[in-house]
């Protein structure tokens, strides 16, 4: 590798996610005492570990690395050995650092992980509150294990629940919206009125909630279509799931 290739790696090296292959292919180029990489992995480190708030920019490392050549003072001969220690431990400095920025990344990721769940949570929280009041309509869909089947309550100002099994299997950039359909001469519009995404889990199970309430009176029916990730602000297949709730 060339270092006009290795300016690229500089940043993911000092942040430990570049590829194996490469990472290594750098670690045996440093260990043999490069001067103009360890002084690249040293920026990449301090950049993005200021990125991330862990330090200031007053760069430790160079700070360690200068009281050890004070201590060390290597007589004249050994001196490029010295160095090259001084260096090895200055880039150990680095590998720490760039942990740390790493478990910020791995933090933030955790994170995102939690908000999901949390959301789910909510979400199902939601479903049973709807679900448990006295006025709620259960609408029954689907009859036989093999076909698409379940419940949609309906709760009189309008919120939705849909419990669904045996939902057809989706591509990843694929999603379901559910549709509440207009009874005729609703003065909502005669167009289906987007209803919010979910996907089916692995088994095929999927529960979806849709909180903003309606007038009941309007809706003749609700409908599921696939639809790419984002959704579609009208439907773009045909509704695989129909079910009348007027
Ligand atoms: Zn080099």
């Amino acid at each position: 590798m060339t270092h006009a290739e290795m300016d690229e790696l500089y940043d993911l090296y000092a942040l430990g996610a570049l590829e194996t292959d490469l990472a290594s292919q750098i670690d045996e180029h440093v260990a043999d005492d490069c001067g103009y990489c360890i002084d690249h992995i040293h920026k990449a480190v301090n950049a993005t570990a200021m990125l991330s708030g862990l330090v200031d920019p007053a760069e430790p490392p160079a700070e360690v690395r200068r009281r050890l050549m004070a201590s060390v003072r290597p007589a004249p001969k050994q001196s490029r050995r010295w160095n090259f220690l001084v260096d090895a431990l200055a880039v150990a400095c680095l590998v720490l650092l760039a942990v740390g920025v790493w478990s910020n990344v791995e933090l933030t990721r955790r994170q995102h992980i939690l908000q999901h769940v949390l959301a789910e949570r909510n979400q199902l929280r939601t479903a049973l509150e709807i679900m448990a009041r006295a006025q709620t309509r259960t609408v029954q869909f689907g009859q036989s294990n093999n076909v698409a089947h379940g419940r949609v309550f309906v709760s009189p100002n309008g919120t939705f629940v849909m419990i669904g099994s045996d939902l057809p299997a989706i591509a990843s950039d694929r999603t379901f919206e559910l549709w509440l359909i207009p009874a005729k001469g609703a003065a909502i519009g005669a167009a289906p009125v987007p209803a919010g995404l979910f996907r089916p889990n692995e088994s095929g199970t999927a529960v979806h909630v849709y909180q903003e309430p309606v007038n009941i009176q309007q809706i003749a029916a609700v409908a599921v279509t696939v639809e790419p990730s984002q959704g579609s602000l009208a439907p773009t297949t045909q509704p695989f799931l129909v079910v009348p709730i007027a």
